[in-house]
């Protein structure tokens, strides 16, 4: 069998794309007898000494867990086993409470000009200054010990790239990929900046039929395999697809997530019809135990240690089942961090990493070393290293689930639930839930849709319609009677359950006043 290897999917743009290092030093051959001087100074590099920058030192001050500020523990109960998390502790005293998973390091940590471990540390000297496009050392040898940890890749021949974000990343997997004409299949509701991205590198977007029902793995399988089987009759005159762009976990907007099995079927596709993966996962890290009555407070309890977690919960990535270097995977910040930063990282094959890389030499040169700088610093200096980072995701994990389980409340609880005008779909990873609405057969839905965005601003409720993220809207109207519902911004357990009533209310008043 051959080595395994993208290269013939990589786009012509791509292939052909030249770097350029005008100080690397002559480029003709050496003179007979030349002898590399032992020490030489450098009066090429146009960049400025360390001492030129106006930062000495950051200080960098940090939480134990996630809302820890607005958080208190009632201590009625002494043994100290929940956390309340509306801030209203029955006893009235609060108490810094002994987290399970909790860092012992202080909860402050200081990053200076210069750092003696520089394999681990990205000091000032080094993270203010100009850098590699592939990133900072320290933090590319994090993303490659975390991806061995998480999701290690079925082949040896990998590699990672710091990028600006996943929308960064996505820009830069499609460019490397599409030469103009060339297909990318996508789920028909999809993260829609990216088609954007597509469009720019000339490819051609073909939506997937999704299923958008409680236990489904998203893509219609049946539906794909036979769109692939029948290519040249379906759609005449187009090229087979170069790729596949899929959010495996924690689907934007629906909410799905595949399982392990279901990969591998998509995988095996891939693989027949000789196409690329892109997977794209902001989500994936926060999975969310199924849904349950929400309580006040959190139980420490429910922190899963990292082995169990990365056993029994974490959905591995299409990486894992890679045997032939076909998937690119991309990774953000954003969610687990803070999208503030624009930092994230590309998993794929070398040959792709080293398009990727020469692209970005054109486009965004290298990341924001501040980014890099903190984020790295906090990683190894706070959480010390890959399982306390996967300690802090725990514990996002935790407040998310929460939050899930306080909306599914809300909506349970209400008129319109129990009229079964509407259905949610419990997620099992991520920020989203499909909030459905049945209108009764034969409704035009695109029509109800657009006055029901009205309603939902009457009652002061913002909501995303399915159909506002889809490939193309005809295709899709069929399966567009679902909002995007996310619990991520709301400030408190209280706003979250206002918005899930007046939700609801704003349905039953659609349904009473006869649509
Ligand atoms: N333009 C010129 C003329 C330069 O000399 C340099 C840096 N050497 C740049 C642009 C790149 O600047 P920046 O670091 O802001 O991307
Ligand atoms: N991909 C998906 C599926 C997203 O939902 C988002 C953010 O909303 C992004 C990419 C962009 O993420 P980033 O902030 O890392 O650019």
């Amino acid at each position: 069998m051959s080595e395994p290897s993208i290269t013939h999917l990589i786009s012509k743009r791509a292939a052909a794309r030249k770097t350029l290092h005008f100080t690397d030093g002559p480029t003709n051959d050496p003179p007979k007898g030349f002898k590399a001087h032992p020490n030489p100074l450098p009066l090429h590099w146009g960049m400025p000494n360390n001492g030129f920058f106006p930062i000495d030192s950051i200080d960098v001050n940090l939480v134990e867990y996630p809302f820890q500020k607005s958080l208190s523990i009632p201590v009625t109960n002494a043994s100290l086993e929940s956390l309340s998390l509306t801030g209203s502790s029955e006893g009235g005293q609060t108490v810094t409470p002994p987290l399970v998973g909790a860092s012992t390091k202080a909860n402050s940590i200081r990053i200076t000009r210069h750092s003696d471990d520089k394999k681990k540390i990205i000091d000032i000297a080094s993270g203010l200054q100009y850098s590699p496009v592939n990133g900072l050392a320290p933090l590319v040898q994090f993303t490659r010990d975390f991806i061995e940890r998480t999701h290690k890749p079925a082949y040896e021949d990998w590699d990672t790239i710091i990028t600006g974000g996943a929308g960064d990343g996505l820009n830069k997997a499609a460019e490397i990929l599409l030469d103009p004409e060339d297909v990318i299949l996508i789920e028909e509701f999809t993260f829609t900046p990216f088609l954007l991205n597509v469009e720019h590198a000339g490819g051609i977007p073909v939506p997937v039929k999704l299923d958008i029902s409680e236990g489904s793995n998203g893509i219609d399988l049946d539906y794909l395999t036979d769109l692939l089987e029948n290519w040249e009759a379906l759609k005449p005159g187009l090229r087979r697809p170069k790729a596949l762009y899929t959010i495996a976990t924690g689907q934007n907007p629906s909410g799905l997530t595949q399982s392990l099995e279901f990969r591998k079927k998509i995988y095996n596709l891939a693989v027949k019809y000789d196409f690329a993966i892109i997977e794209d996962d902001p989500y994936g890290y926060l999975t969310l135990p199924p849904y349950q009555k929400p309580q006040s407070y959190l139980k420490l309890g429910t922190f899963l240690t990292v082995e169990e977690y990365l056993k029994n919960h974490l959905t591995p990535s299409y990486l894992t089942i890679d045997t032939t270097a076909r998937v690119i995977r991309i990774e953000t910040f954003s969610k687990l961090f803070a999208p503030g930063l624009r930092l994230g990282f590309i998993v794929a094959h070398k040959k792709a990493i080293d398009a990727i890389s020469k692209y970005a030499a054109l486009v965004t040169r290298f990341p924001s070393g501040t980014s890099q700088l903190i984020v790295n610093n906090v990683i190894e200096k706070k959480f010390g290293g890959v399982d306390g980072w996967l300690q802090w995701i725990l514990k996002m994990r935790v407040t998310y689930a929460h939050r899930r389980d306080v909306l599914l409340n809300a909506i349970f609880e209400s008129e319109a639930y129990k009229n079964k005008y509407v259905d949610v779909i419990d997620p099992q990873a991520g920020m989203f839930v499909s909030f459905i609405v049945n209108f009764p057969e034969g409704t035009d839905i695109e029509e109800k849709i657009g006055l029901l965005v009205w309603k939902f601003a009457e009652f002061g409720v913002g909501v995303v319609p399915g159909i506002n993220m889809a490939v193309e809207k005809k295709f899709s109207l069929d399966r567009a009677n679902f909002f995007r519902l996310t619990y991520a911004p709301a400030n408190t357990d209280e706003e979250i359950i206002e918005g899930g009533k007046r939700l609801t209310a704003a349905v039953q008043d659609f349904f009473d006043k006869g649509l």
